[in-house]
């Protein structure tokens, strides 16, 4: 089939490519292929009640219809100082009229209208109490969906571009058509071909192994990009109450003494759960919170960022060994408590069910995470976790969990130029988190909409 665009991936990029198209040349032809299910019909058996994860071969919680943030907790941040680096491409001002412009799009298909994070007075204070506990609290208004609400905005979309678009679901992009210098489109896994004026390239975290292949094979530069690796790390709400009360979610900035290494909070979850995640057959942890349905726990993530030299080139395969580690000591996901990993013992079931707080994550094993997690990373997790408990009286609290490990793969930042077009391949782009260019459910719908724009006006 020809088509003037053909979009792959499903997520908030690839979505919000298609929304903005369709409203800027209603007349086009436009395909979006997804490798998941319809929105509908996705299903994690995690979150079924499975108590363990089966290891999908197409994973429930990051393919289909919505992509990573289907089943997500939905917050949107709205700054371009979090989520991406969209700003490396264009003037700060521009990603705020993105960011602004896709959240009014949310709102359009429903989304909850409160906004956290936005009374000044209130993060001054807070910003206060930080700074003199060394840490750097960056200012980001939140607008939180919750797994609910999030769903029904997705199928909204689904609903309005079905009528619009082309939606292919359940077959993958295979490999990309390039004749001299320019993309022409795209074989599919189904054997069938798809030819396309444009291409945008969308496949989200789940789909970077893949695009790192087909780029290197259509020599197309990739940048080494850092890998995030750390732990999730979950106490009783009200420990972190005096944070999440005001902001819902903070977002919290550390240079760890021994190391100078930056650590930072990511995905908080005020009474949310704890989850797993399935990364080609890898289990790593996530967390998220219901609208509805909350728990007396508060989760978060605290990420260290790796940056490498040459020679070494494989910041993927890096986080994945680290997280294969957790999962060979524990046949999935470790937990630990913070008072036993200083003790340098590993926690026990029995440990595990003397503390104050119960796991959410019922399937972790209770482990030792020192056996997994690099020396460095660790001694500078166990720093943050210190200076988080003069924000937050008991964040180091001997019972607070520790599950392992949370990885966040960023490597395949592609080359692009500032049109987020691929270097070297004319009309074909490439966005949102599997390019390297985002991290965030805003910033990568504002990646969308910023290359249909881009394309529309060619
Ligand atoms: C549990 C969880 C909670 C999160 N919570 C938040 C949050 O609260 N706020 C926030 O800002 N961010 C959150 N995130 C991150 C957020 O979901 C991502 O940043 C965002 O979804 C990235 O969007 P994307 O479109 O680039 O990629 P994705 O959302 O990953 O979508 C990519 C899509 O492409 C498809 N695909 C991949 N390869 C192919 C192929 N070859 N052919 C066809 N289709 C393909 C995949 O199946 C997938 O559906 C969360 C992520 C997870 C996993």
């Amino acid at each position: 089939m020809n088509y003037n665009v053909a979009i792959i991936g499903a997520g908030p990029a690839g979505i919000f490519a298609a929304l903005e198209i369709t409203k800027l040349k209603p007349e086009w032809k436009v395909v979006l292929i997804e490798k998941g299910q319809k929105i509908e019909n996705r299903v994690c058996l995690l979150r079924e009640g499975y108590e363990k994860c089966p290891n999908c071969k197409k994973c429930g919680l990051l393919c289909g219809w919505g992509g990573a943030g289907a089943f997500s907790d939905g917050k949107l941040t709205l700054t371009p100082d979090v989520g991406g680096h969209l700003a490396d491409y264009m003037p700060r001002e521009h990603v705020e009229e993105l960011i602004d412009y896709s959240d009014k799009l949310y709102l359009k298909f429903g989304a909850t209208e409160e906004v956290f994070g936005t009374d000044m007075k209130i993060f001054r204070e807070l910003e206060r109490e930080a700074a003199l506990a060394e840490l750097k609290l960056v200012h980001s208004p939140v607008r939180h969906l919750g797994t609910e609400r999030s769903l029904d905005v997705l199928k909204s979309m689904q609903d309005y571009l079905n009528e619009r678009i082309t939606i292919i679901n359940n077959v993958s992009a295979q490999n990309l058509i390039v004749e001299n210098g320019e993309v022409k489109g795209m074989t599919l896994d189904n054997g069938e071909t798809v030819r396309a004026e444009y291409t945008i390239i969308a496949p989200g975290r789940e789909g970077a192994d893949w695009l790192t292949k087909e780029f290197a094979q259509n020599k197309i530069g990739m940048v080494n990009n850092a890998v995030d690796v750390g732990v999730r790390v979950e106490l009783p709400a009200p420990v972190f109450e005096p944070l999440t009360d005001k902001l819902y979610e903070s977002k919290l900035i550390y240079h760890s003494p021994t190391f100078g290494d930056e650590v930072r909070t990511f995905c908080m979850n005020p009474n949310g759960e704890v989850v797993q995640e399935n990364y080609n057959g890898i289990a790593t942890v996530n967390g998220h919170s219901y609208a509805e349905k909350t728990t007396n726990n508060t989760n978060f993530a605290l990420l260290v960022s790796e940056k490498f030299t040459e020679p070494f080139k494989e910041p993927i395969q890096y986080g994945q060994h680290i997280a294969s580690l957790a999962n060979m000591l524990g046949g999935g996901i470790l937990v630990q408590r913070f008072g036993d990993l200083l003790d340098g013992r590993r926690s026990t079931p029995e440990r595990i069910k003397s503390s104050i707080i119960t796991p959410t994550l019922t399937c972790a094993t209770p482990g030792d995470l020192s056996l997994v997690i690099p020396y460095r990373q660790m001694t500078s997790i166990i720093e943050m976790l210190y200076a988080l408990d003069k924000v937050c009286p008991g964040t180091a609290s001997r019972y607070t969990l520790l599950y392992g490990i949370e990885v966040k793969f960023y490597s395949a930042r592609v080359k692009l130029t500032n049109e987020l077009e691929t270097e070297g391949v004319k009309n074909l782009f490439t966005i949102g988190d599997g390019a390297g260019v985002t991290r965030g459910l805003i910033q990568a719908s504002a990646s969308g909409v910023y290359v249909a724009r881009t394309i529309c006006a060619r």
